[in-house]
């Protein structure tokens, strides 16, 4: 192997590295409504404790959506625990926060209470500070981490016939958005290069999260493209996803992941929001312009989180009433930009 990952390598914490070495039985749980970043963190972080002799489990609250059927031994991915397993070691993958693990962590409360718990998230908002919590906010992609581990842990890229070196590339074109948001530094392109190196099909990962799409979630996509509205100039930009939409498409619920990344395209948008009818609460998903407002500090009055420049929450009120109360605080905040 030629790509040099030494450089970053040591700044894996070692008691990361030493939990990961010893467990045995390991339990590996993503956020729930799971992305590409921690389903492949998931499936890699499994490998690894697999290549020590360990064995491990990968959860997920919400069954991975098609989108992601691609990713190598997602058929792995459970709803539940397995209860014929005695886990000593819980690690959470990409989750900002506790609740951000979903309904899972309330079906099987005694065991997450129970079980030493290891966090490796890269969400600036994570508030998460466990003797072994590795939180990395300079990180584009939790799986850009979980390279590094494998590195350290000297388990080659090369391991399990190629779908260490693919899961963790797909979570890192997923939050790079193929290495287009900012948040790709060196490191990050020095991961990438290495998982390449290893084998990773990277043009056709690509196309598979970004470039490729059933006709009824493109024409979801055109009934909330259409229904696109601005104020303050266009500094403000957002529309709304309903479930009559999803009706009318036939187009399903993860379906609506992408349409924040077209609509925040618009020009002139500080901030950008689609509202998405989940029952009688409303999902919001933000995105912001660099230097700009950060999409944290929007999420975070409504008990949500993220990065900076995308971030999401859930706020417990109907369509009309959250998109009043949220709008609000966006245009304040946007007002407040200065360029
Ligand atoms: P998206 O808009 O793509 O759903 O989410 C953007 C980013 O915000 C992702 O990194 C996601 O993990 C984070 N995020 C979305 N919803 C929530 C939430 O309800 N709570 C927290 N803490 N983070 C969220
Ligand atoms: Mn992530």
């Amino acid at each position: 192997m030629t790509v040099d990952l030494s450089p970053w390598v040591s700044g894996v914490p070692d008691a990361v590295v030493d939990v990961l070495s010893t467990a045995r039985e390991v339990l590996v749980v993503s956020h729930e409504n799971p992305d590409a970043d921690t389903l492949g963190a998931s499936l890699a972080i499994a490998l690894l404790v697999e290549s020590r002799g360990g064995r491990a489990s990968s959860v997920c609250t919400d069954p991975p959506p098609a989108l992601y059927a691609f990713m190598p031994g997602i058929d792995r991915v459970r709803t539940d625990p397995d209860p014929e397993r005695r886990y000593d070691l819980l690690v959470m993958v990409d989750c900002g926060s506790l609740d951000r693990v979903g309904a899972v962590r309330h079906r099987h409360r005694a065991l997450f209470a129970a079980v030493p718990t290891v966090v490796i998230d890269h969400h600036v908002s994570n508030e998460g500070g466990g003797a072994t919590d590795w939180i990395d906010p300079g990180a584009a992609a939790t799986c850009e981490m979980v390279t590094l581990l494998a590195a350290r842990m000297a388990v080659p890229l090369t391991a399990g016939e190629g779908s260490l070196a693919e899961a963790l590339m797909a979570g890192i074109v997923m939050d790079t958005a193929t290495f287009a948001h900012p948040n790709a530094t060196p490191r990050t392109l020095s991961v990438a290069a290495a998982l390449v190196e290893a084998g990773a099909p990277l043009s056709e990962i690509s196309r598979r999260l970004y470039r490729s799409k059933p006709d009824s979630q493109l024409r979801l996509f055109g009934r909330v493209l259409h229904r696109l509205e601005a104020v303050d100039g266009g500094r403000v930009v957002w529309s709304t996803l309903t479930d009559a939409d999803l009706v009318a498409t036939g187009a399903a619920a993860a379906h609506s992941e992408g349409i924040i990344d077209l609509l925040s395209q618009a020009d002139q948008a500080e901030v950008t929001i689609v509202f998405k009818e989940q029952g009688s609460a409303t999902r919001i998903s933000v995105r912001t312009k660099s230097g700009g407002v950060d999409a944290t500090v929007l999420t975070g009055t409504y008990g949500g989180g993220g990065h900076a420049r995308a971030a999401g929450a859930t706020i417990p009120l109907p369509m009309a009433e959250a998109q009043e109360a949220v709008l609000q605080v966006a245009r304040r905040l946007a007002a407040a930009v200065d360029r």
